[in-house]
């Protein structure tokens, strides 16, 4: 039995049956008939064993027919963290997946984006985009706005409202050449940056931070990424951006920052690499930039879905983790085309099976250490690992009560099976009807209350 040293909190709820899930030693592990008690304020009090109901019951002051108890089809799992996903697009999801980056930004992206000055169109898209990412299951989301600060201060209170865990980023960018009224001065973005992380600390959110947010290199000047890093470092924030998502773009980015090593350097140089950075993507990043990743303790954000649909390019994700960088999964909306993490779970080991098949030496991703880069992963990427990412007394309840049978669910059970089975086929098969409830800080948060 595992239990917290400061009992200040009553028990809220206690759960009984399967909970599967990730430590940093073990992909998975599955704890069967296993009671775990979250506490009032939504953290995990205690993670005990079915038969020590009565002497938890006991310590904790809970009465044993108040356990909810879980059906043999059905098992706990830690929320999902999407490490990289941006709210505004949205919009032209499962769309607009005919061109490489550059272009699909100039032609698709800041159109839809500058879009956002407008709050109410801002207010129903992220609206939307909440509710549906919540349905699938992830509790925890690393968004990217738009340039509007009041506009992504919005995604912030619908985050807060609806109870999702989230780092929210106003985008700063003072470069773009194709869509001209969709830019900033380099003083703009700067002081509206100082303003969007003041107004969003300021509503004292409990699961809402800002995030600084440099779109990527080739969208601001140094002087403004220079900034940006100031910015972070001031106020002990998150920072996230892009990074050596394609070729083209790995191309320019060399023209640009002639001075700078590489393109991590070109990031380093201005204090954006930090144990709380998440940058997306790293397709083409050399050994020494990953050595440059792990040395700050800033993490990659592995887009699977994205890095095919624009024809990015391939992480090779076991390179990463030799390389002992942190890394999470996320959807990366709408380069990809998926909200649904589980869709991010297949495509990564979709990505690491071409990869095989290019070379049969390459040690393919099981499924277990993709749902740990989806849970536990994510959480350790974004460092809200002492929050969140797993089942550990003393984190708080981010959770999926998922039942792999569920009526007019997309998984027919022919056999009782055991829990490892039942997760991999709901990684490999189920949906939101699968997941019957969230819990997000042990408040449910799916099904909606209205
Ligand atoms: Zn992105």
């Amino acid at each position: 039995m595992e239990t917290s040293d400061r009992r200040t909190e009553a028990i809220g709820h206690v759960y009984r049956g399967t909970f599967v899930h990730s430590t940093p030693h073990t992909a998975l592990q599955v704890l069967e008939d296993a009671l775990v008690g979250v506490d009032t304020g939504g953290k995990i009090a205690f993670i005990g064993k079915g038969q020590e109901l009565n002497k938890l019951s006991q310590t904790f002051g809970f009465c044993p027919s108040e356990v909810t108890q879980l059906t043999q089809d059905e098992f706990f799992m830690p929320g999902m963290v999407d490490t990289h996903i941006h709210a505004p697009q949205y919009s032209y999801a499962g769309t607009a997946l005919d061109m490489p980056l550059l272009q699909w930004l100039d032609t698709y992206t800041f159109p839809v984006e500058a879009r956002f000055k407008d709050l109410e169109f801002a207010k129903s898209v992220y609206t939307q985009i909440v509710k549906r990412t919540l349905r699938n299951g992830t509790t925890t989301a690393c968004y990217f706005a738009t340039i509007h600060t009041d506009a992504s201060l919005v995604l912030g209170q619908i985050a807060n409202e609806l109870g999702q865990r989230a780092l929210v980023g106003k985008v700063c960018m003072d470069r773009n050449k194709s869509v001209k009224h969709y830019k900033e001065t380099t003083q703009e973005s700067q002081e509206e940056t100082d303003r969007f992380i003041a107004e969003l600390l300021n509503k004292k959110y409990p699961l809402v931070k800002p995030v600084v947010t440099p779109r990527f290199a080739l969208s601001c000047t140094e002087a403004l990424l220079e900034q940006l890093g100031a910015i972070a470092k001031n106020n002990n924030l998150h920072i996230q951006s892009h990074i050596s998502e394609n070729t083209e773009e790995v191309k320019l980015v060399k023209e640009l920052f002639p001075e700078s090593e590489s393109y991590t350097d070109v990031y380093h140089k201005c204090n954006l690499l930090t144990n709380k950075t998440v940058m997306a993507h790293g397709c083409y990043l050399s050994d020494e930039e990953l050595d440059l990743f792990r040395e700050t303790g800033a993490a990659l954000s592995h887009c699977p879905n994205s890095n095919t649909s624009l024809c990015s390019g391939t992480l090779n994700v076991r390179n990463v983790l030799k390389h002992k960088v942190k890394l999470g999964l996320g959807t990366d909306v709408a380069g990809g085309y998926s909200a649904s993490m589980l869709d991010a779970v297949r495509r990564a080991q979709d990505v690491s099976k071409f990869l095989t098949i290019q070379d049969p030496g390459h040690d393919t991703l099981t499924f277990e250490e993709v749902f740990r880069l989806a849970t536990l992963g994510g959480s350790q990427a974004l460092s809200l690992d002492t929050q969140t990412g797993n089942f550990e007394v003393g984190k708080d309840f981010d959770a999926l009560r998922v039942n792999v049978a569920a009526a007019d669910g997309p998984i027919d059970l022919t056999q009782k099976v055991e829990p490892k089975i039942l997760l991999e086929k709901f990684l490999n098969l189920g949906d939101d009807r699968n997941i019957v409830e969230v819990f997000v800080a042990g408040r449910k948060v799916v099904p909606f209350t209205e």
